[in-house]
């Protein structure tokens, strides 16, 4: 069995992101990138499938500039088997990011495919969905718990009214909520091994993948700023504050 794991550079959950002043995107410059935290949640399920006895490779799978190996490093000293990084420098979009996994869902001959549910950094939470759409293939996402059976995943979804139970047949497309797992440390021994592991880097032009963007970003703008609350002495004047706001 295979499976593929999709691996987003992205700016660090915690670092405060400010938008360039001509509008034209973020500032990366000097700024912490880390791998995007749904995925570290997907690469730790892959590794949890292959520890339960499953004979599976793990395929770390990164589209990005050539600095992104430092990203799939990390991942093959979590324990993946091998990393292939599709490089290229330009600004992808979802269906562009799919087309891609479809690609290569075909040259590995994958099982499974586990993405994010999102990528923090433009919280599309798009590529999945596009993915098994594009494969014709049946996607799990939001996935709280998967079990592997036979060729069967049974997976729980988080969906707004609670939680569902899905069966798909294999192969298929999962997607990680954050309640899945807690994804593991990375051991320095583990560093130091991981240096060894397969690293494949692919031109993404060689991959023979339309390439057109379906979306024109005109302009990012920072959220407006917040302004403080107010405290009321009781109904009657919370009623008239709100009344002053335009609310009720
Ligand atoms: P999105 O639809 O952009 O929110 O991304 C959903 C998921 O798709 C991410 O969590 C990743 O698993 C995967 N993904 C998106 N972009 C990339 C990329 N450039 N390289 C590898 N995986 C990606």
């Amino acid at each position: 069995m295979k499976i593929l794991v999709g691996i987003k550079r992205v700016i660090d959950f915690s670092v405060r992101v400010q938008v360039k002043k001509d509008g034209s995107g973020v500032n990366t410059d000097g700024v912490k990138l880390s791998i995007n935290p749904f995925d570290e949640i997907a690469l730790e399920e892959a590794l949890r499938i292959r520890e339960k006895g499953m004979q599976a490779e793990v395929v770390a799978v990164s589209i990005g500039p050539a600095e992104v190996q430092q990203q799939l490093r990390t991942a093959l000293a979590m324990g993946v088997d091998r990393a292939v990084l599709v490089e290229t420098g330009e600004v992808l979009q979802p269906l562009m990011v799919a087309r891609i996994f479809h690609e290569l869902t075909k040259r590995e001959n994958a099982d499974l495919v586990i993405l994010g549910k999102q990528a923090i950094d433009d919280d599309c939470n798009q590529t999945g969905q596009m993915l098994a759409a594009l494969w014709d293939r049946p996607q799990a996402t939001f996935a709280s718990k998967v079990e592997l059976k036979d060729k069967t995943l049974t997976v729980t979804r988080e969906v707004d009214a609670g939680l569902e139970t899905i069966s798909v047949d294999l192969p298929a497309v999962v997607t990680t909520d954050l309640r899945l797992n807690t994804p593991r440390f990375v051991k320095m021994p583990d560093i130091m091994k991981a240096r060894s592991k397969p690293l494949q880097t692919l031109k993404l032009d060689d991959l023979g993948v339309a390439k057109a963007p379906e979306l024109e970003i005109t302009n990012y703008a920072p959220p407006p700023q917040r302004v403080g609350g107010k405290k009321v002495a009781d109904v009657p004047a919370l009623i008239s504050a709100l009344k002053e706001r335009g609310v009720l």
